[in-house]
């Protein structure tokens, strides 16, 4: 059998969803521009939707599994399992109000028009707060509508901000961080799970080796073991003598996320000739 997965056919999902099947080194067939492309080394089919359409298909099992944004997971709120966070398409769902207004909080919104494409997280959101507004769904361009006075407020999905300030409008309150993630159908075949579960072994290794680097460094014998205790490694660094006398070559695995702080400090510790080398895949 064959695992289907659903990814975006087009837009800001599909690049970056290919690329990772890519890096898990699983090799697309035939073209992209079509409804559906073959894995050649991997037991999987592509189907291509529009991404809105991605939770139904995965809830009738026209796809098994899907990559889509927690948005749109979360709007249309379709029977489906998110299975896995993916790291990429990240985003937020915000409230944006026109320059020079001032958003007070949630009671802003009362009586308001609301642009969005998201009404159904809008409205949870007003019920919470027990704000009554009149929500407008806009499909696209939301952040065009209080400049044609079609709303006073939008909300809509944003991650530098500049499509909103192009029109004038300032972020207010964010009612949802998203990213793409992994649904799942509700019933999966042993066979289908065996397939996910090699997938997922695979993002999972990409994903970690991207958060890691392996650092080669050169430390001088009488440093070696406070430069030892600044490293983390997987279990312990690699310690190699060098042809000159009295130095020692080490390798290690750091956190990209810890990297800057600990290079400092191996350098305070005497270390030399740190190179940094960026991980492909990453078995523990
Ligand atoms: P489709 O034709 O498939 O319906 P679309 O126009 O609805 O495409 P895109 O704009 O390609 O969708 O966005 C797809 C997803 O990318 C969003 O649902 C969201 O999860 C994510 N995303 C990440 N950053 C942004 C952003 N700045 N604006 C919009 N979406 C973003
Ligand atoms: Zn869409």
């Amino acid at each position: 059998m064959k695992l289907k997965l659903a990814i975006q056919k087009s837009g800001r999902l599909n690049e970056d969803s290919m690329r990772l099947l890519k890096e898990c080194g699983i090799d697309i067939g035939n073209g992209v521009n079509k409804l559906k492309a073959e894995a050649t080394n991997f037991p999987i089919e592509l189907f291509f939707f529009r991404d809105d359409d991605i939770p139904q298909y995965v809830e009738d099992g026209v796809a098994d599994i899907g990559f889509v944004g927690e948005n749109v997971v979360y709007e249309k709120a379709k029977k489906v399992e998110v299975a896995y966070e993916l790291g990429f398409g990240k985003c937020r769902l915000s409230f944006a109000v026109k320059k020079g207004e001032t958003f007070t909080g949630p009671s802003f919104l009362a009586g308001k028009k609301i642009a969005t494409s998201y009404p159904i997280l809008v409205q949870q959101y007003l019920n919470e707060h027990s704000i009554q507004a009149e929500i407008h769904e806009i499909s696209g361009s939301v952040e065009i509508a209080p400049g044609i006075g079609l709303a006073d407020v939008v909300c809509d999905l944003v991650s530098s901000g500049s499509t909103l300030f192009m029109n004038g409008l300032v972020e207010a309150e964010t009612i949802l961080h998203s990213q793409a993630v992994l649904i799942k159908h509700k019933n999966f075949s042993t066979e289908a799970q065996q397939i996910l579960e090699r997938l997922l072994f695979r993002i999972e290794s990409v994903k970690k080796a991207k958060k890691n680097k392996y650092v080669l460094l050169n430390a001088p014998n009488d440093q070696l073991e406070k430069i030892i205790a600044l490293l983390p490694g997987m279990k312990s660094p690699t310690v190699l003598p060098l042809a000159s006398p009295g130095w020692s070559s080490v390798h290690t695995v750091i956190a990209e996320s810890d990297f800057w702080d600990m290079i400092e400090q191996l350098k305070n510790a005497g270390a030399e000739g740190i190179l940094v080398i960026p991980i492909e895949k990453m078995i523990l």
